[in-house]
């Protein structure tokens, strides 16, 4: 139960919830199987004990933002467009605190991150739901026509879309950036999975002076542990993003990761190719079983919706754990997000859902 100082308008809030379970094949969170490379620990390791810890953090962390930034590769890019946040979901939260005004509308597709709906909840906005079609796609139509009927201060979109899989065709995305401009929305490309499909819209943080584009070192850097994302935008945007965050909110050691993995960017970023093909079998076996329909995916997940009853018990009772989602709207109804693991994790979650439907 909640306190009786809570906030009235969070009375119904329900946060985000997700249930730590290490010992599982952990298929339900969207995490890279693989675990940085020896030699990546190794150096870590060594320049730990070089680090003050003694001291605060560069609250800037201009060292790192300059490395991101040269890592983006987008000429005219430089420290000035980047911002980091203890995630990229921090970051997400500042651009609520930082843009955001009580009820002020903000947009985002029905079955997308969940945290825009917590974060927009937190921050007192009006939430707006555009539904996706029966293939779990976005109508450019109808999302066209939201912007024009709801005029949102914000547009949330998440490329490619957790939990579907689905990325947003550039040429769509174009056409719906060019309308917000014109509306003044400010739009978030959540990029999240980006290198998962191999494209980043980062350049068009240029051309267009309303776009933030937010991206993460927890899915293709095997980072999720250490809680490192940023948000690329021009310099103003990022100046109100600095001037709301907290001085410290991104630590020395963090910053000093961030950094050694970019130098071993190459071999870390080598296991995508894995993962993607890993992907793509994964789906073939899918689309082979009974009662299963799986969608594709650009991201290092799937999603499928499965009509056995108790599915996520059964695949526990293997020892493994994959994402159900609580049925709150029909496209959610017998729902689930399988995370892409390991070439023998990713066997068992098949051989298993093979004789659970058998
Ligand atoms: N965006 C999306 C779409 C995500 O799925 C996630 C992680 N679940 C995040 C952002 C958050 O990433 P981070 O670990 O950087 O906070």
């Amino acid at each position: 139960m909640a306190s009786r100082f809570l906030r009235e308008d969070l009375s119904l809030f329900s946060p985000y919830s997700v249930t730590y379970s290490p010992d599982l094949i952990k298929l339900d969170a969207n995490e890279n199987p693989f675990e940085l490379p020896d030699e990546v620990k190794e150096r870590i390791k060594e320049e730990f004990t070089n680090l003050h810890l003694r001291i605060y953090p560069d609250p800037t962390a201009f060292e790192l933002r300059r490395r991101i930034s040269s890592f983006i590769g987008v000429e005219g890019l430089n420290e000035s467009n980047i911002v980091l946040g203890n995630g990229s979901d921090e970051i997400l939260q500042y651009i609520f605190i930082a843009f955001l005004n009580k009820k002020d509308p903000v947009l985002y597709p029905n079955l997308s991150f969940e945290m825009f709906s917590i974060l927009s909840q937190i921050a007192g906005a009006r939430d707006i739901r555009l539904d996706l079609n029966e293939s779990l796609t976005l109508d450019l139509s109808s999302l066209i026509d939201g912007l024009s009927k709801y005029n949102p201060k914000l547009l949330l979109l998440c490329r490619p879309n957790n939990p579907t899989g689905w990325a947003m065709p550039e040429e769509e995305l174009l056409v719906i950036l060019d309308k917000c401009r014109k509306l003044d929305i400010l739009v978030v490309i959540d990029e999240a999975y980006t290198e998962f499909m191999g494209e980043s819209l980062a350049y068009l943080v240029r051309d267009y002076d309303n776009l933030i584009i937010l991206r993460t070192f927890s899915k293709a850097f095997s980072l999720a542990g250490l809680r490192l994302g940023y948000a690329i935008s021009n310099e103003e945007i990022i100046r109100d993003l600095m001037a709301v965050k907290l001085p410290y909110n991104v630590s020395i050691f963090s910053q000093m990761v961030g950094r050694v993995v970019l130098e071993y960017r190459d071999i870390i970023l080598s296991r995508i190719k894995i993962i993607v093909e890993e992907r793509e079998r994964v789906y073939r076996k899918l689309l082979e079983l009974p009662k299963v329909r799986v969608f594709p995916s650009s991201a290092n997940f799937l999603f499928f919706y499965c009509e056995e009853e108790n599915l996520m018990d059964k695949l526990l009772s293997y020892g493994i754990k994959i994402r159900r989602f609580e049925p709150r709207q029909r496209l959610l109804e017998n729902a689930y997000r399988v995370t892409i693991g390991k070439r023998e994790d990713n066997d068992r979650f098949i051989n298993a859902m093979e004789e659970i439907l058998s």
